[in-house]
């Protein structure tokens, strides 16, 4: 048996042990429910997992993780995905913020936070996205000022998935106004829990509030909590966006999806399709090789990202497929189950994943930047004029 054989059937073993098979019903969508999933219990299943060691499989051993290759991940993709797997509360801080501090972090950050961010005792939230925009980040108005003892940072964000639950955040800051907007720019760690910070949610139509708005007053921060290096906030954002595009557009196929093909095959056979059986098949058929397409896509990414090839811009495809993806599966779901798809008391969690639909396409950035994206630096289609790009901050014209 090889490694990767042993190791899967160690992780089949644990998942059949330790977690619930995804059944054919869809009861409580609790796949689709994400922020709003039970916490302890997601916490319980994320130790659990940690204290298997099957959590954090790439990731080096000395910061708590497994030390393993990209076979053992997708091994567990693999057989995962027939389990409900509740850790969508940390996957802010395993997809994006751990990969970041890997890369850039100091070695005193990654001791200190890597090990409980992956066991689960710790949970992290992205603090970028501000008012005035998420799109142009490079924008951001929060200032970190200099003190004696370190910074002290002013300002506010939103759209902040989880902060409501985080115990840590990496906030984007501007620390120096005088230099053009992505020079200026720095990343910290924040405490979530410094009295001067405040969490007000923001309900979304689900019923659900799984981001928030987040203020901050005079919220002092040591130097230590510098990510990267000051002012070099923009080059460590885009290493966390390329592991967010990475995380959003490349996830393996799972059938806990409520959105995904065994789902709707099961609740077409269910519900039997008003739209005629011919339309049934050529949708689900349709589904089913976009799912796998993009899936096959993901693991490519995943293998290139591993084994140290640059990805550049191609997350941003995966990001903008798997976002079109879910709006259109959602289109789909309503056209062949017709009243069904609103009424039928199993479909609760599909119902759910699609009034959450728009969320997830504009979440990490939305389509038409992600086309942008793909048009100038994979295309090489002309750059957008960025008429404000060697303008010192304070002198950019807002409104
Ligand atoms: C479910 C969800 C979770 C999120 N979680 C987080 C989080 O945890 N942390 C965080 O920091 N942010 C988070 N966000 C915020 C998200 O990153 C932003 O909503 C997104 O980047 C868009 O920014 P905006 O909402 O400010 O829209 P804007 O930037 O104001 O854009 C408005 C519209 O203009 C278009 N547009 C803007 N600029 C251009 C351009 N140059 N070319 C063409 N079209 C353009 C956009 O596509 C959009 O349609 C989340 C958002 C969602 C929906």
């Amino acid at each position: 048996m090889t490694t990767t054989e042993a190791f899967r059937s160690r992780a089949l073993a644990w998942l059949e042990a330790n977690a619930e098979r995804v059944g054919a019903d869809d009861p409580a969508g609790d796949s689709a429910r994400g922020y709003d999933a039970d916490l302890p219990g997601s916490r319980r299943f994320q130790k659990a997992l940690f204290d298997a060691g099957l959590a954090g499989l790439t990731w080096p051993k000395e910061y708590g993780g497994q030390g393993l290759g990209v076979e053992e991940l997708l091994a567990w993709a693999e057989v995962s995905v027939d389990f409900v797997v509740p850790n969508a509360v940390f996957g802010i801080g395993h997809g994006m913020i751990g990969p970041t501090l890997i890369e850039l972090g100091t070695e005193e950050q990654k001791q200190r936070y890597l090990p409980p961010m992956l066991s689960g005792e710790e949970i992290w939230c992205q603090l970028f996205s501000e008012p005035s925009g998420g799109s142009d980040i490079a924008s951001l108005r929060t200032t970190a000022t200099r003190t004696e003892h370190g910074w002290v940072i002013n300002g506010q964000k939103v759209w902040t998935s989880g902060a409501h639950h985080s115990d840590f955040g990496a906030i984007l800051t501007r620390t120096d106004p005088t230099v053009p907007k992505h020079e200026g720019i720095t990343m910290f760690v924040v405490d979530m829990r410094h009295p001067g910070v405040t969490v007000r949610p923001l309900r979304i139509a689900t019923g659900a509030a799984p981001f928030n708005e987040v203020f901050f007053d005079d919220v002092e921060v040591s130097e230590d909590a510098v990510i990267g290096q000051v002012g070099k906030g923009w080059p460590a954002a885009v290493v966390m966006l390329r592991n967010e595009r990475i995380m959003l557009g490349a996830g393996g196929r799972s059938r806990g999806n409520p959105l995904g093909f065994d789902r709707l095959l099961a609740a077409t056979r269910g519900a039997g399709s008003p739209a005629g059986s011919a339309r049934t098949s050529d949708g689900l058929a349709e589904l089913h090789a976009r799912e796998l397409a993009l899936s096959q896509f993901g693991r490519l990414l995943h293998e290139e990202s591993l084994a140290g090839v640059p990805i550049g811009s191609r997350g941003s495809v995966g990001k903008l497929a798997a976002g079109e993806l879910m709006l259109w599966a959602s289109d789909l779901a309503a056209e062949l189950l017709g009243e069904a798809f609103l009424l039928d008391s199993g479909l609760a969690g599909m119902r759910y994943a699609s009034v959450y639909a728009p969320g997830h396409a504009v979440a990490g950035g939305t389509g038409e930047i992600q086309r942008n994206i793909i048009g100038e630096r994979i295309l090489g289609l002309p750059k957008d004029g960025g008429v404000d790009k060697n303008v010192p901050f304070n002198q950019l014209r807002f409104g």
